[in-house]
């Protein structure tokens, strides 16, 4: 018999979302009255701009012609969407890229873990604690660590605790590691780096030859002028930092399905003989040979999110959901709740009030307010007593469920 690979025995059962669900299902039958309102997801709930499925439907409607039909394109994406993303997206905060160094991809979530495929297993890599459960359970897939202990900790993986006392914002590792997982603005805890901290990452990567992954999956829920949309606005983060962006949530693709990749040419690792070798050619070689590209109507799409129109409709939908955010902010501190995050990010991150525990804490919100969140305790160890909320919902649920919890909490 095929022998299986071993590694995914050791990942905890998919516990935090199929638990959510069980509850709620359960609440529904035994309530079925309730309107229950969910901002537990970290999904997108508004349409597409109106330019850029204008561009979509157009470049659907050019693989029925024999002039404009497309077939296989450039496994890292097409020359027009890169450069159109350097030219509007990076140009603007001072960051130059070479075509070479950027690649299209389907998404973020293959690419954070696909990524892992370029670097040997031997490498220490450090992640937040609590975080993005895939940058986690990807390195247990791959095989770099042991078991998890007791807590969810799993053996070989530095976690680097994410806390009030340090405004959710990891400290430097006290060992030596050799990648390390940033994500800014963060998904749980909604909070942000500043451009002095992110320069504390870069010279520490750069002092310790070290990489950092940068999930900037949220830079477009950025408010703050002051606050890097980019790793590379940090002097230094050309040689150490692999950036990954996402149209997901910038731009609702969720289900249209688009990301990208940088690796400068400058970042580079040691051979097993010591001698340097380039991230970049390991990348070009890794997604030319076991992908083929994302799909021609996609990076059309996609293109037409950085049109002028297709920005300015977009920008409206982020505005619309920093709203949602600033509503549930802004409501549940009125009502007594310690609260981070949702200035820069969709995400509002609030401490359980009363000491409850996560779970403890859904459990009263669903039942005494039909109000659905996702348990901080679901993203490590560090968030138990901590509560996330979306501020992806439709604006009449958010509002309702504000008025809800306040009620309840006063
Ligand atoms: C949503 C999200 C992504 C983007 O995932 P896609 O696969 O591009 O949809 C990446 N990182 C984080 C932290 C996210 O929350």
């Amino acid at each position: 018999m095929a022998k299986i690979n071993g590694n995914y025995l050791k990942l905890k059962a998919g516990y935090l979302f199929p638990e959510i669900g069980r509850r709620v299902r359960e609440f529904a039958a035994a309530n079925p009255a309730a309107k229950v309102i969910r901002l537990g997801i970290g999904d997108v709930t508004r349409p597409l701009a109106p330019a850029v499925l204008k561009a979509f439907h157009a470049a659907v409607d050019d693989l029925g012609t024999i002039d404009q039909f497309a077939g296989y394109g450039p496994e890292q994406g097409y020359d027009w969407l890169i450069n159109t993303i350097i030219e509007k997206s990076y140009k603007p905060l001072g960051v130059s890229l070479s075509t070479s160094e950027m690649f299209i991809s389907d998404g973020s979530k293959c690419d954070c873990a696909n990524i892992l495929d370029i670097f040997a297993l031997d490498n220490i890599v450090a992640i937040g604690d609590p975080v993005y459960p895939v940058y986690n359970d990807t390195n247990v897939m791959i095989g770099r660590t042991g078991d998890s202990d007791d807590k969810g900790y799993y053996k070989g993986i530095v976690y680097l605790p994410c806390n009030e006392a340090n405004g959710f914002i990891p400290a430097l590792p006290t060992e030596k590691v050799d990648i390390i997982y940033l994500c800014f603005p963060n998904n749980p805890t909604g909070v942000v780096a500043s451009r002095a901290e992110l320069k504390k990452w870069v010279d520490y990567a750069n002092a310790n030859a070290a990489v950092i992954f940068y999930d900037a999956a949220y830079e477009a829920f950025i408010t703050d002028p002051s606050i890097p949309h980019s790793i590379y606005e940090i002097e230094g983060a050309k040689k150490c930092a692999i950036e990954f962006r996402s149209f997901s949530k910038t731009a609702g693709f969720t289900g249209v399905r688009c990301g990208l990749v940088v690796v400068p040419e400058e970042v580079m690792g040691t051979t097993e003989s010591g001698e340097k070798y380039s991230f970049n050619k390991l990348w070009l070689r890794r997604t030319t040979t076991k992908f083929n590209g994302a799909s021609y109507p996609v990076q059309r799409a996609a293109a037409a999110v950085y049109s002028d129109e297709g920005w300015k409709q977009t920008k409206e939908v982020i505005d619309y959901y920093m709203e949602n955010a600033r509503i549930i902010r802004e409501g549940l501190t009125e009502a007594g709740v310690t609260i981070f995050g949702g200035v820069n990010a969709p995400y509002i991150w609030l401490k359980t009030p009363g000491g409850m525990t996560s779970w403890d804490f859904f459990d009263k919100l669903l039942n005494e307010c039909n109000v659905v969140g996702t348990p901080g305790s679901g993203f490590g160890p560090s968030g138990e007593g901590y509560f996330r909320l979306s501020a992806f919902g439709h604006r009449e649920n958010v509002i309702e469920a504000v008025e809800r919890i306040k009620k309840n909490l006063k």
